[in-house]
């Protein structure tokens, strides 16, 4: 059995909110920030106690995310990236990432962070046109986006991932195909790019359903991402999940644990863990609401607000989901040895379907995506998932 671990950090506060975001984050101009970490550190001090085993798991990375984790001061990212040393085991090479927000950064901020000891930033530059950066709401310039590319280079970070949303707001396709090429002249590691989707409860929902929102039709949001795919993997970018591709051997480690359903364990407001059991493996997570998370930790030492043991079909549903989101596929001798057994007849009869109409393939023993299944590869995994 696999011995090593993820651990991933919640930092739940924004400069002010995106109107498109529905992740657990709030505004605050006065983020609490060293009480935050004296709260995440009090967590996981607790479940260590509690769960003594976690001693013998080695962290392989420590993901850093939120919220806008770069709000949070230089010295306590130490204080927290030292507080997980000081508990748990770290693997050789252990990957130790934190997102960050162009508007919030400075030169001596990101050497703070490379001295602290992070290894690889996540910065969410978005877009790189101001007309872009306005129309989804975002506090940075494109400035500051190419700025903070600069100072994380200068500071000594060699893995880099940037972050672009397409889809947004009266964006035309040469406006995406600029993107993507000042994307590919900066050369970082390792590129995300996520379609715009509207969520419920957020402003963009609501200006949608009042018909003030136009958006680029669905077609053009294909073919923006079919852009993507052409201009990335002839950069020479390998295209290894639904929205990421990076250099030879630089996925992201920590991202690439989820797809593969492998161990993490989250700190902070509203973050998720997952065990594996000799069964089908135990879920939980915490309080969402920073205030409460930070007082409920106060009281007892923990914020859990649910947990769940997985039935033997979340379990395979799950890796079925998560499998067919990387572009090699679902290992299928691995699954059926974890899950002794075929996948059921329902899911059976809609692969059959899906391959018949070209949308999925087996390629080396592998059940996997088409070119055509990975363009609508949402709308495929939804369908699939409804039993
Ligand atoms: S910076 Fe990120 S987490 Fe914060 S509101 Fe904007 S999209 Fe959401």
């Amino acid at each position: 059995m696999n011995n090593t671990i993820g651990v991933y950090i919640h930092i739940p506060f924004c400069m002010t909110k995106c109107p498109y975001c529905d992740f657990n984050s709030i505004a605050l101009s006065n983020v609490p920030d060293e009480d935050y970490i004296n709260a995440v550190l009090r967590e996981m001090a607790f479940l260590v106690k509690e769960r003594p085993d976690l001693m013998h798991k080695r962290i392989e990375t420590i993901y850093i995310g939120g919220g806008t984790p770069s709000l949070i001061y230089p010295p306590n990212i130490k204080r927290l990236i030292n507080g997980i040393r000081e508990r748990f085991i770290s693997s050789e090479g252990q990957e130790i990432t934190i997102e960050v927000n162009p508007g919030t950064v400075s030169q001596v901020r990101l050497s703070q962070y490379r001295e602290a000891g992070i290894n690889r930033l996540s910065i969410g530059a978005q877009s790189f046109s101001e007309k872009g950066l306005k129309s989804i709401g975002r506090i940075h310039s494109v400035k500051e986006a190419l700025s903070c590319i600069e100072y994380a280079r200068k500071a000594g970070f060699d893995n880099l991932g940037i972050d672009l949303i397409f889809g947004t707001p009266g964006q035309a396709l040469a406006e995406w195909d600029s993107d993507l090429t000042t994307v590919i002249s900066m050369r970082p590691e390792h590129i995300s790019v996520y379609s715009l989707t509207i969520e419920q409860d957020t402003l963009f929902y609501n200006l949608m359903a009042e018909g003030k929102l136009l958006i680029p039709h669905e077609d053009d949001v294909i073919a923006m991402y079919e852009l993507a795919i052409d201009r990335l993997e002839s950069s020479g970018y390998n295209h290894y999940e639904i929205s990421n591709f990076s250099l030879k051997g630089l996925e992201s480690r920590h991202n690439s644990r989820y797809w593969l359903g492998m161990e993490y364990i989250g700190f902070g407001a509203g973050a998720h863990s997952y065990f594996s059991t000799p069964d089908w493996g135990i879920r939980w997570w915490n309080e969402r609401d920073p205030y409460r998370y930070m007082q409920n930790i106060k009281d007892s030492g923990q914020a859990v607000a649910g947990r769940e043991r997985l039935t033997m079909e979340e379990a395979l549903s799950e890796g079925l989901f998560l499998g067919l989101r990387k572009m090699k596929g679902i290992d299928m001798e691995r699954f059926k040895k974890r899950f002794n057994t075929e996948l059921p007849d329902y899911w059976m009869k809609k692969i059959k379907v899906f391959k018949t109409e070209g949308f999925l393939e087996d390629k080396d023993n592998h059940l996997r995506l088409t070119r055509k299944g990975i363009l609508i590869s949402n709308e495929l995994i939804t369908d699939l998932m409804l039993v």
